[in-house]
């Protein structure tokens, strides 16, 4: 078998868990040698440690700059155990081999973050450690190499699970994870320098010169959009809770392209409401029913009335804990490709695992306000990147001689919610917490309006004295007016067209409640 770790170096900016680490690799007879500040630190706890620059021969000189890029240091990184001529020359030079390397980098991207100046940036790019790392990693056949303090405790077990060796396997992990920390801190590094050298003052939008952001391979898919198409999915090293990305699978089959687009847009849909329990159903990216209710099984079936035929074969998100009785509603009564939910229950698991295809799955509770982030979607030979639209409205005021009801009120901001997340022109009518009829992704709003009356006489359902949104201004009465006529007796909107005035005389004119969100909410 290969040698067990005999010698480490180790050489640390962030020193947690250093000690706790040097008594177990001391304990397993690892000789250790540091760097400057980490060999005084295990010094002063009273261990024994080799300096680098006893190794090298050489002193630490240009404040640290120059501490381990050396070939006594590389030499034993880099070389390959049992090459003869390997072997060679490391005696003849006196180059003895580093088993383990254990390094966390200048805290550049702190630095950076904590808006610190010019050259103090500058001086925290690490340059020696990143050369070490990438040697280490290089030569995994032979060297373990440890990047990030997390990795000491699976180090230690991996240690003491294979006689103070480490398995082939588990040399690569840390490897592949090695470069991409170095991949990512030289990301980091080239973005800040490209906003220091373009804007000189400071980067007007706040988005870098160049995007290099990092995703791992978390799924890979039998297929695309389509099943000529080969896909997978990337998710962030460290997705928000209560997304798609951070959503933990209990049953049913692997999730698909389509399941990971819609299932986001349910997810994302169904996090608009926080106050009572809610249901969002969503087909090929669009809602196609959205209720609020006092229980969740009641906000299932108001959402499911809104469209039975376009919820065959739907994703289903819930805003709250998923109960036995609702999952077992929903698998009785569809045909059901997702179910989300924050939390689930032993009842509702038990209800679904029945439906072998059914996919199940918790995602965990979700911060009441997201976290600002970016969007990103490709065109062909560019990246298209913009600020998520978390924001609901600028502010509401009312523009009409008669004021809304407070039901109506209720009503327009629900539908304003839900007109948020389905594709332009989005036309939606709501009455009690629920959709009624849903007009989504046509070229023109007149027809997106039609649409979504079809819809709620195709489902039985009454416009009359509904609520009715529409994701961007009228530009035109005719609009306002076709909802009128369908029953609609509240309106909200943007506002913002030049033709404004004729369109609130409109209003005024059929006695409608009209209000101005002063925002847009366009979806493509
Ligand atoms: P210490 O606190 O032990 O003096 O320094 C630890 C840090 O030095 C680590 O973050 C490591 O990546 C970095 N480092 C190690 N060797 C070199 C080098 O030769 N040049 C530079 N700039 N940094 C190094």
């Amino acid at each position: 078998p290969e040698p067990r770790i005999r010698r480490a170096l180790i050489s640390l900016s962030d020193k947690s868990g250093l000690e706790d680490l040097a008594r177990a690799l001391a304990e397993r007879n690892v000789q250790l040698i540091s760097t400057g500040g980490t060999a005084a630190k295990l010094k002063g706890a009273g261990f024994a440690v080799t300096d680098v620059a006893d190794v090298t021969g050489f002193p630490e000189i240009m404040d640290g700059r120059v501490k381990t890029l050396h070939p006594k240091v590389h030499g034993g990184l880099l070389g390959v155990r049992g090459n003869a001529v390997h072997a060679a020359a490391a005696d003849e030079h006196e180059i003895t081999p580093i088993d383990l390397l254990i390094v966390n980098l200048y805290p550049f991207e702190q630095t950076v973050a904590k808006g610190a100046a010019y050259d103090e940036c500058v001086e925290n790019v690490d340059i020696g450690g990143p050369a070490m790392i990438r040697a280490a990693a290089k030569n995994h056949a032979s060297v373990t190499v440890v990047v990030d303090n997390t990795d000491f405790e699976p180090l230690l077990a991996e240690m003491s699970a294979n006689g103070g060796r480490t398995s082939l396997a588990f040399r690569k992990r840390l490897a592949a994870k090695a470069y991409a920390r170095t991949a990512a801190y030289d990301a980091a590094i080239s973005n800040w320098l490209g906003a220091v050298a373009n804007h000189p003052d400071g980067d007007a939008t706040g988005f870098p010169p160049t995007i290099t952001t990092q995703y791992r391979k978390s799924i890979d898919m039998r297929y695309g959009e389509n099943p000529h198409q080969s896909a997978a999915f990337y998710v962030s090293a460290t997705p928000e809770p209560g997304t798609v990305a951070a959503a933990r699978q209990l049953l049913g089959k692997e999730l698909s392209y389509n399941n990971v687009a819609d299932s986001d847009a349910a997810l994302e849909c169904v996090k608009a409401f926080t106050e009572r329990p809610a249901c969002v159903i969503v087909k090929h990216a669009n809602p196609c029913g959205v209720a609020e209710a006092d229980t969740l099984e009641a906000a299932y079936d108001l959402a499911y009335r809104t469209d039975p035929e376009s919820a065959f074969g739907g994703i289903i998100a819930f805003n709250r804990e998923l109960d036995g009785a609702t999952a077992a509603k929903i698998v009785e009564r569809q045909f059901v490709e997702v179910i989300l939910a924050p939390s689930v229950t032993d009842e509702a698991r038990e209800a679904v695992v029945v439906k072998k295809n059914v996919r199940l799955m918790e995602t965990g509770a979700w911060p009441l306000a997201a976290t600002p982030r970016r969007e990103m979607r490709t065109v062909a030979g560019g990246l298209l990147v913009q600020d998520a639209d978390l924001a609901l409205y600028e502010r509401l005021h009312v523009v009409t001689k008669r004021q809304p009801t407070s039901e109506e009120m209720a009503d327009l901001l629900f539908a304003w919610k839900v007109a948020k997340s389905v594709k332009s022109n989005a036309i939606v009518y709501a009455k009690g917490g629920a959709t009624i009829g849903i007009g989504a992704g046509q070229m023109s709003r007149v027809n997106s309006s039609r649409i979504a009356a079809i819809k709620a006489e195709m489902a039985g359902l009454d416009i009359k004295g509904s609520a009715v949104a529409s994701d961007a201004f009228f530009p035109f009465a005719d609009g306002l007016l076709s909802a009128a006529e369908a029953g609609a007796t509240a309106v909200i909107q943007p506002g913002g067209s030049m033709r404004d005035e004729e369109v609130i005389a409109a209003a005024d004119e059929r006695g409608l409640a009209m209000v101005l969100t002063g925002m847009r909410h366009f979806r493509h």
